[in-house]
């Protein structure tokens, strides 16, 4: 019993300590830092000088509620999970899908929107439909995402070529050097509206839920995020921003 005790006692102040060194993770007590990656319209991209879309508004929504201000870090989507983890960044919020890998290193908040992975090719491509990618074919992806990691299961690591943005997979396949990407509906509906000679094939490639990042150490922060994506939910307020940035 009194040993139970004093396992209590040092498990409390191990997680003190923990909730200290979180504490210093943000510039202040009052902000909390978000790693995203901007390349990625409409959830996150730059316009003029800022960092707008919908992930950020939802951030900054969820920051109104819990009484802290959100700073923005644009970093390589590939970075954004051990840098959750390794306690570098408050969470991360880049239209990350919730998988199970990613579960064994940082924790999810509820999911707060669905998303497809869909496949670009040239207008004039042979390839109909998703049936019909085959793995003698060049699959352009971003490097760490999921059209990433399912490419290189279904088709192989030598059919997968990795791209540091979005925007660069789909200039590889303007110029050529791929047959098609496999990337999240919404952006490659920005990039091909930016883009001529392309289009998206009418069958989606995998269905998936977007959530935000954070710390496994971070139980309040999960906390908080949850009540204020639940209740932002209920009012609306996740939809109408949502609204704005998709029209269809
Ligand atoms: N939804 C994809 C993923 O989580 C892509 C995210 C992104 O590129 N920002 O892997």
């Amino acid at each position: 019993m009194k040993n139970m005790m004093k396992k209590a006692v040092v498990l409390a102040l191990a997680g003190t300590m923990a909730m200290g060194i979180f504490a210093g993770c943000g510039k202040s007590s009052d902000t909390l830092v978000m790693a995203t990656n901007a390349t990625f319209p409409p959830y996150e991209y730059h316009e003029g000088n800022s960092i707008v879309g919908i992930d950020v508004e939802i951030a900054n929504a969820i920051g109104e509620k819990i009484g802290k201000k959100i700073e923005i870090e644009d970093v390589e989507f590939d970075s954004i999970v051990a840098g959750v983890q390794s306690g570098k960044y408050d969470f991360g919020m880049a239209g990350m899908t919730v998988t199970d890998e990613r579960k064994k290193n940082v924790n999810f908040s509820d999911p707060y929107t669905t998303a497809v992975q869909s496949v670009i090719v040239p207008e004039d491509s042979a390839i109909a439909s998703v049936d019909d990618i085959t793995s003698d074919m060049k699959i352009g992806v971003q490097q760490g995402t999921t059209g990433d990691i399912y490419a290189s299961d279904d088709y192989g690591e030598d059919a997968v070529t990795k791209y540091k943005s979005g925007p660069d997979a789909v200039q590889a396949l303007l110029a050529g050097k791929v047959d098609l990407v496999i990337i999240d509906n919404q952006p490659a509906k920005s990039y091909v509206a930016a883009n001529e000679g392309l289009k998206i094939l009418d069958t989606a490639y995998a269905e998936e839920e977007y959530a935000i990042a954070i710390n496994k150490q971070n139980d309040e922060l999960l906390k908080e995020v949850n009540t204020a994506l639940s209740e932002l939910q209920a009012d609306g307020t996740i939809d109408s921003i949502i609204k704005k940035y998709i029209k269809d």
